[in-house]
């Protein structure tokens, strides 16, 4: 009895490997951010094989496609991007793999937030008139879940009701660390909340739980201790009496001793700006709250 079954099976998928491709296989899915990476996992869960082609803890804008990423692409039945300009590799990619399959563009979908006037992103993503980095809003990253499971089930309308059930689940698992962060950033008076980061990647989250963003901006891994753009941050910090300058990722660890000697503002701990990290900050979650910790620990009074 089995065996014929088998057989059957066998057979129908034989005589029509589209037909049996499209109702059994998962969903092929490329992305190319940290976060969406995330999501599409997370909303189709055993329906989709996802490849996360930026790797995490790596900087988006470094991305280069290899010659196996582009075969990954093509071989797709979706891409998935962070959006906003964040890829403006995007058109060239889509050409050079050769692929027709549908391009989400995640943050194109979500309600733009304009930067703040004369903010600067060192980036590549500096020119366009949004500010890009919507996955440091919670609201964002619920609504990004919803666009996600729109875009699944649309390419699989039988597994409609499995997407909306993970993005439901995925999306109260963001209530809860609403929850936790309220809880935690309480500890910070509301006249504490300055937040000076090296790029403005944090507006989002700064509108979230009443943060002025600082706009200390300029030092990096190629900026020598001395320099003349060295001298403008630090004159930067002693005019708007930053006491916490965070880094992010690698900044150069000579500049940030001069900075700490001449402003006598302390170096918080590292924040994740552009996607997931990797231990604990390895998911969505994980990240932000290890931003969270990083800023209560720098900004909240010493008991
Ligand atoms: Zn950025």
């Amino acid at each position: 009895m089995v065996s014929r079954w088998i057989s059957a099976a066998a057979l129908l998928a034989a005589l029509s490997p589209a037909l049996a491709f499209a109702a059994d296989a998962p969903l092929r899915v490329a992305s190319l951010h940290t976060v969406t990476t995330e999501l599409v996992q997370r909303v189709g869960g055993d329906r989709v094989e996802v490849t996360g082609l930026v790797k995490p803890d790596t900087d988006p804008h470094d991305y280069e496609p290899t010659p196996a990423d582009l075969k990954v692409i093509a071989a797709s039945d979706l891409i998935v991007a962070a959006g906003r300009g964040m890829e403006s590799y995007l058109p060239k990619l889509k050409e050079s793999a050769g692929t027709k399959a549908p391009l989400l563009k995640v943050g194109d979908a979500l309600p733009a937030m304009k930067k703040e006037k004369g903010a600067k992103d060192d980036h590549d993503h500096a020119h366009g008139k949004d500010d890009p980095h919507w996955w440091n809003g919670l609201a964002e990253v619920q609504r990004a879940a919803g666009v996600v499971r729109d875009q699944l089930a649309k390419l699989r309308p039988a597994d409609r009701e499995l997407f909306a059930q993970n993005a439901a689940a995925y999306v109260a698992e963001l209530e809860e660390l609403r929850k936790w962060a309220a809880a935690e950033i309480a500890k910070i008076p509301r006249d504490q909340r300055r937040l000076a980061t090296s790029h403005h990647a944090f507006a989002y989250f700064a509108r979230d739980w009443g943060f002025t963003v600082l706009p200390v901006k300029g030092f990096s891994t190629t900026d020598e201790p001395g320099s003349r753009r060295v001298a403008e941050v630090i004159a930067q910090i002693k005019k708007l009496k930053v006491k916490t300058v965070f880094p992010e990722n690698m900044e150069n660890p000579k500049v940030l001793t001069e900075i700490t000697r001449e402003t006598g503002a302390a170096i918080g701990g590292k924040l994740y700006s552009d996607g997931l990290g990797s231990g604990d900050a390895g998911t969505y979650a994980g990240m932000y709250r290890s931003n969270v910790n990083a800023i209560v620990a720098a900004l909240a009074p010493k008991p």
